[in-house]
């Protein structure tokens, strides 16, 4: 479904991810894991459309459609290409509610029953944003932000998910409640592309990872393999 080949972002002198390429088949969770600084949101917002300077292909495959090369294409083309990312640290929109913020992420769709669909799905997969959808934004827990950030990407009916760290600063218990929900996107039929610290919970639940270090991916393989890897233990899982 998404194919990136030899990919490289710069921030002016500073060169952010040197030269990776990856592969997301379709239906899969694909998790990308790496210390802080690593490039890993340089790589998923590269394929979001929210970097400028980025050189090599991102190569996108729609469930019906031709092949396409995303770099230099604008976000808004990502979105109506089915994309949909969760950003890492809870970009909400602070001032608008739950119900609000939700609906923004429906922007491109003119279906208003399909819309509400979907709404009441991300209220049945969350239902604490259910009891809350009159609150404004900022005034969620962390959690909750995060949860919403979530909800407001699967608005767009995105086929290909992206997911920057939405478990950062969750207690253990939310964490477990994300990954669950992670696992149902996915049963749903949609492609997961996971940014994660949180090794262990990720590589437990993707099919392939990628471990990336200042820039380039040093190991990749399927989850479970990674899970037993002594290098990976060592330096992701605590030893
Ligand atoms: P984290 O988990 O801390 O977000 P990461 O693996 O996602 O880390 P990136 O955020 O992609 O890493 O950052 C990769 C490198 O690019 C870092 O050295 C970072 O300081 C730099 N960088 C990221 N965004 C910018 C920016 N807007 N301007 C300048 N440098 C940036």
């Amino acid at each position: 479904m998404l194919k990136i080949e030899d990919l490289n972002v710069y921030y002016g002198a500073i060169h952010a991810v040197k030269g990776i390429s990856l592969s997301i088949p379709r239906g899969s969770i694909v998790t990308l894991i790496g210390a802080n600084g690593a490039g890993k949101s340089s790589t998923i917002r590269a394929v979001a459309g929210l970097v400028r300077n980025v050189k090599g292909k991102i190569v996108y495959t729609p469930p019906e459609g031709e092949p396409v090369n995303l770099v230099g294409k604008a976000p808004e083309e990502m979105v109506k290409l089915g994309i949909a990312m969760s950003p890492e640290g809870r970009r909400i929109l602070p001032h608008l509610t739950v119900e609000e913020n939700l609906q923004l992420g429906a922007f491109i769709r003119n279906d208003r029953d399909g819309v509400e669909r979907d709404r009441d799905h991300v209220y049945e997969l969350f239902p604490r944003l259910k009891e809350r959808s009159w609150q404004k934004g900022g005034t969620l827990s962390g959690g909750e932000q995060q949860m919403l950030a979530v909800g407001r990407a699967l608005m767009s009916q995105p086929h290909l998910v992206m997911l920057d760290e939405p478990s950062l600063g969750l207690a253990p218990l939310l964490v477990k409640e994300v990954f669950d929900i992670i696992g149902e996107i996915n049963a749903l039929g949609k492609t997961v592309l996971l940014v994660e610290q949180n090794a262990f919970a990720a590589l437990k639940i993707a099919s392939y990872a990628y471990i990336l270090e200042v820039g380039s991916i040093v190991l990749e393989g399927r989850g479970e393999d990674l899970l037993k890897d002594s290098r990976v233990k060592e330096a992701y899982l605590g030893g």
